[in-house]
């Protein structure tokens, strides 16, 4: 029971790519409701990928074009020969409903986003090595062997990052992964600066 009409709260989840972050965020807000931010991508769409749901899919010219006169981006990045990046409109305006809202992104855009509104909190995904990261990688099959070596090199940079972000889940098994975040979720949640004192003063009246 925190105060009606609090500002929701950013949570972004950030690793390296193949290292489960789509399959952990698809059953935390199965558990727990919140805003997912569809990113804005030039990378070409894979089988099964629905434009709108899980990127929007725009080539570069047109990324630019948004970058230099749309109506803005939370952060964006180069990733391995794409331009990814977050709209920020319907992710202040989710914030704005007290809506708590998801980010998944990588780690340069996520540097950014620290920078830019120092309540968010970010949680990085580390794979329990780089054989399984590599394994799962490869298990996905959506990549050419070069992309795979690209995403693999940058990996290790992305981990040698992690650090400086609030959180570092790994993701092991997915089981306790979930669990980890589901915690990380519930006690910020529960944070004392999320109470006013007119929502304290509302336990001593009833
Ligand atoms: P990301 O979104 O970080 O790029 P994905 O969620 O697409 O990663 O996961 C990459 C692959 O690894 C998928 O095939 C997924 O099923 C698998 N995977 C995810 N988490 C685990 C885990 N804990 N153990 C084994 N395989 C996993
Ligand atoms: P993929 O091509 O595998 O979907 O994504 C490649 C990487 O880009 C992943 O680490 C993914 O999390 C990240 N990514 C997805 N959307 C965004 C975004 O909006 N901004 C940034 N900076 N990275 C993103």
């Amino acid at each position: 029971m925190t105060s009606e009409g609090m500002r929701g709260q950013l949570f972004v989840m950030l690793g390296a790519s193949g290292v489960g972050k789509g399959t952990l965020r698809e059953q935390l807000l199965a558990q727990i409701p919140m805003f997912y931010s569809v990113s804005m991508t030039t990378r070409e769409q894979r089988p099964g990928e629905i434009d709108g749901v899980h990127y929007h899919f725009r080539t570069r010219a047109e990324f630019e074009n948004e970058l230099e006169q749309g109506a803005g981006f939370l952060e964006h990045a180069e990733f391995v020969g794409n331009l990814y990046g977050t709209p920020r409109a319907p992710v202040e305006v989710a914030l704005n409903r007290g809506e708590n809202v998801m980010l998944e992104i990588e780690v340069l855009g996520a540097i950014q986003v620290a920078q830019n509104s120092p309540h968010a909190i970010l949680m990085f995904i580390a794979p329990p090595s780089l054989s399984e990261l590599e394994r799962r990688l490869r298990g996905r099959a959506t990549e050419s062997e070069e992309r795979i070596q690209k995403r693999l090199l940058r990996a290790t940079e992305e981990i040698r990052a992690a650090r400086q972000f609030r959180y570092i889940v790994v993701n092991d098994t997915l089981e306790q992964g979930l669990l980890d975040l589901v915690a990380i979720v519930q006690a910020e949640g529960l944070k004392s600066e999320r109470w006013s004192g007119d929502a304290l003063e509302g336990i001593l009246r009833s």
